[in-house]
């Protein structure tokens, strides 16, 4: 089995990266590009840097909401130069490309916007937050570079013999199911009382740094929404 990877753009202001960004993907065998919310797109830019890369650019998926780029996928890096208070597990770029070989997934790739990177949110739906080793003092690249950087890891480790993990009894859980287990635990706790809306704290952030390291399979999620769900009903019961 190969891995299924696609490339996700967020807001990207200049239509020549998102060319520069395609033909980066397809000197490295990646044809798969998604594009949160371009700010100008399409645009003859993005073509004239794409050079033979304009099939990427023409057949890229535009969507509105980070969700519809990812729901479907069961891993998902994003990449930063910044590290970030609350930090994230970090996986270099080639740690992440040899993980993404040896343990094939459906894997989502985001960059951030060409000014102000990706936000702690965006991050937060990863897994793992992943930093080119650049230079500390001028540690951001170009957009397109950064996908260049990385399309040449994963290049290299479909290239080289990696062990593949045994298969698992349960397909990894989706990033939806992992959405809509967050969404059903914060309103459990809303209700228990443990989670006061109006002081959240960094709560969320922490359990969804928990539980996205674990990376539950389908069945384990479906186990924790039973559970969630048990705990509804008995406060549901209390109350009457
Ligand atoms: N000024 C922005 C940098 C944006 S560079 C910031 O403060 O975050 C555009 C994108 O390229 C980033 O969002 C990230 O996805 C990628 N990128 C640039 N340099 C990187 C690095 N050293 N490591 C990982 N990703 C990088």
């Amino acid at each position: 089995m190969t891995p299924d990877i696609r490339i996700v753009l967020i807001q990207t202001s200049h239509p020549g990266n998102i060319g520069s960004a395609a033909r980066a993907m397809k000197t490295m065998g990646l044809s798969q590009l998604y594009l949160v919310n371009p700010l100008d797109f399409p645009h003859p830019k993005a073509l004239e840097m794409a050079s033979g890369a304009d099939d990427i650019v023409n057949q890229a998926i535009v969507v509105n909401d980070l969700a519809h780029a990812i729901g479907d996928c069961t891993f998902v890096a994003g990449t930063s130069a910044r590290a970030r208070t609350i930090p994230w597990p970090m996986q270099s770029p080639r740690e992440l490309a040899e993980s993404i070989y040896k343990t094939p997934q459906k894997v989502a790739l985001l960059f951030g916007r060409e000014q102000s990177g990706l936000s702690n949110e965006e991050l937060q739906r990863c897994h793992v937050h992943t930093q080119i080793p650049a230079n500390p003092d001028y540690s951001s690249l170009n957009l397109a570079s950064a996908v260049q950087v990385l399309a040449y890891e994963l290049r290299v480790a479909s290239l080289a013999q990696l062990p593949i993990t045994p298969a698992w009894d349960y397909p990894p859980a989706t990033v939806e199911a992992m959405e809509n287990f967050y969404q059903h635990l914060e309103s459990v706790m809303v209700a228990t009382t443990f989670l006061n809306p109006k002081v959240p704290r960094q709560l969320m952030t922490r359990l969804r740094r928990l539980f996205n390291r674990a990376q539950p399979d389908s069945m384990e999620i479906n186990i924790l929404r039973g559970i969630l769900a048990s705990v509804a009903n008995a406060l549901r019961s209390a109350e009457k």
